[in-house]
């Protein structure tokens, strides 16, 4: 079975916005301080190569430019997560949606020395004139469909929990539920079906049979059988594991005054991300998103 593991490096500034905190402009934020060399040090320990969807104008603060670059040299692949991480990614205009992924592109590319090929969108806020600006600019894949209808109202009752800007988040789009569970070249006028575009969408693994998303904020807040069995599930049907995680995941969120409620304690979520990393080193044949992409292109 192969598989790629993600890490989307979204920043504390990003929670605070959806929590209505302030946050202090060019600080560095322990996503890059702290959170990335803990993701580097498991990476290492199991010989992995993964991918960073890293938003650009974090980038800018050549303190986290650093941390990009340690990232590229030990081999990891970075990708792009759009400049400035907006809550409505799809509904801003082409111009701007242009500009976000083009000034991310650049600094990334600059940054990490390597090609950028591979996007995904703030909140998995994906649509079609998203994926034709892709194809524009010659992008070789779109990470950004979560085939499922929990998703959609899960965020809702997070809205409704924890309350703040959240219900301006676009977040994963219910029309996408009955997506390919597989890397798929999306239909250009639907991207939620195959059809014959240039690009590949890897949509982020679910469990198939409910379609219940099962990335690591899922795992943190249900617990590990979700993971055994959607990983289960995806080896019976023999579809390639996508796995996401979140910068935040291994950081003492509650030092620095986040409250995310169900997340649990560190020691909870660092034994979570260590069982799931080494179960996909030990199962699975693990490369980067990109390599995946191009290794299940043939079949796409
Ligand atoms: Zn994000």
């Amino acid at each position: 079975m192969k598989a790629t593991i993600q890490v989307d490096l979204d920043s504390l500034w990003t929670y605070r916005r959806y929590l209505n905190q302030e946050s202090a402009k060019g600080a560095i934020d322990p996503v890059y301080s702290e959170g990335v060399e803990i993701f580097l040090d498991i990476f290492r320990r199991n010989s992995i190569k993964a991918t960073f969807f890293v938003i650009g104008t974090d980038v800018l603060i050549p303190e986290h430019a650093r941390v990009i670059k340690q990232i590229a040299v030990e081999g990891h692949e970075i990708a792009n997560h759009s400049m400035r991480h907006s809550l409505n990614f799809s509904s801003l205009d082409d111009e701007t949606i242009k500009e976000e992924i083009k000034n991310s592109h650049e600094v990334l590319e600059r940054v990490s020395g390597q090609r950028v090929m591979g996007f995904r969108a703030p909140t998995f806020s994906i649509n079609e004139r998203v994926l034709n600006i892709l194809v524009e600019l010659g992008y070789v894949y779109d990470s950004s469909v979560l085939p499922s209808f929990i998703a959609p109202l899960a965020l809702n009752l997070a809205h409704t929990i924890i309350g703040g800007k959240l219900r301006n988040v676009a977040g994963a789009n219910i029309r996408f539920a009955n997506s390919p569970l597989c890397l798929y070249r999306p239909d250009i006028k639907d991207m939620g079906k195959a059809g014959q575009g240039k690009l590949f969408e890897l949509p982020i693994s679910v469990v198939p049979s409910f379609r219940l998303p099962m990335h690591s904020t899922y795992v943190f807040i249900c617990g590990r059988w979700l993971f055994d069995w959607g990983k289960r599930e995806l080896q019976q049907r023999q579809i390639p594991l996508s796995y996401s995680f979140h910068g935040i995941d291994l950081l003492d969120i509650n030092k620095y005054g986040l409250k995310l409620p169900l997340f649990g304690s560190i020691e909870k979520r660092k034994n979570i991300c260590e069982y799931i990393v080494k179960r996909l080193k030990s199962e699975c044949e693990l490369m980067s998103t990109l390599d995946l992409v191009k290794n299940l292109e043939r079949c796409a």
